[in-house]
């Protein structure tokens, strides 16, 4: 994997789908200060250039996008695992986000678009992980105790830290893209944040389902057991929080 590192940019997920039709390989694209960090559906992903990671992987696949429904996952996984074996216990929450002690740590946001025939045709996925280090005050004002950050991570050298990430990820993309969600599910499991506990699906601010969250099955969907039974959820542009 090719790795770049930029002092400044707006979003790096965004710089990569605008390069992807013109990589010739999977390349990670570091930013030291992220201006303009996306969420999902037009949020903002906040950071500061002494405190936070902000990085995104572009990475080719075969087949459509319709392949990579359980990618977040996959990539939280990934994640979870090697902050996990950096000494950081984290958990996840369906369907994109790492917690600490019930606090965003890090965001993931996958972007995709299709890879051009001279590229040998495929699906481009742009896989942004925004991680924080130390809580800026700045941000802590915005989003109070919804989210977290790591201070053993932020005394570990940036480098090195960035290193285990990409292994860690590059690990799971290739198994991802042999055998799907599958070899994750039981994985993700383990981390579910909000195993057994009530909650409640938000579909454009709405509240559209209830129930006890039951982990998910083997293509990523959240399985919520509801009044009226067992019932799958889709990502799609739905939010989860706990009731
Ligand atoms: P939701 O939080 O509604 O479930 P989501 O998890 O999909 O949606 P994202 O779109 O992935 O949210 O991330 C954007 C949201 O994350 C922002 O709306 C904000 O609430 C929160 N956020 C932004 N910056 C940070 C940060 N540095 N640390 C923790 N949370 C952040």
């Amino acid at each position: 994997v090719r790795v770049e590192v930029v002092p400044e940019t707006g979003s790096t997920n965004a710089d990569l789908l605008a390069r992807a039709p013109l990589l010739s390989e999977a390349l990670l694209l570091v930013a030291e200060h992220q201006t303009a960090g996306r969420g999902r559906a037009g949020r903002s992903w906040l950071s500061s250039s002494e405190h936070s990671l902000t990085f995104s992987l572009a990475w080719k696949f075969d087949g459509g996008p319709q392949l990579l429904a359980g990618l977040p996952l996959a990539v939280g996984v990934a994640l979870g695992e090697a902050l996990a074996a950096l000494g950081v216990q984290v958990q996840l929450k369906w369907p994109n986000d790492v917690l600490k002690d019930g606090a965003k740590l890090a965001g993931i946001l996958i972007e995709t678009q299709s890879a051009p025939p001279a590229q040998g045709g495929g699906t481009w996925a742009v896989i942004g992980i925004g991680l924080n280090l130390v809580m800026p005050d700045e941000v802590e004002a915005r989003l109070g105790r919804s989210a977290a950050g790591a201070p053993w991570l932020a005394r570990m050298e940036r480098d090195v830290l960035m290193a285990a990430l990409l292994d860690a990820l590059a690990e799971a993309l290739r198994l991802f893209a042999r055998q799907g969600f599958a070899p994750f599910c039981a994985r993700w499991n383990l981390r579910h944040a909000w195993q057994g506990q009530t909650v409640v699906i938000l579909d454009h601010g709405q509240v559209v389902q209830e129930g006890l969250a039951a982990g998910v099955d083997d293509s990523g969907r959240l399985l919520l057991d509801t009044a009226h039974g067992r019932s799958t959820v889709l990502a799609g542009d739905v939010s989860l929080r706990v009731k």
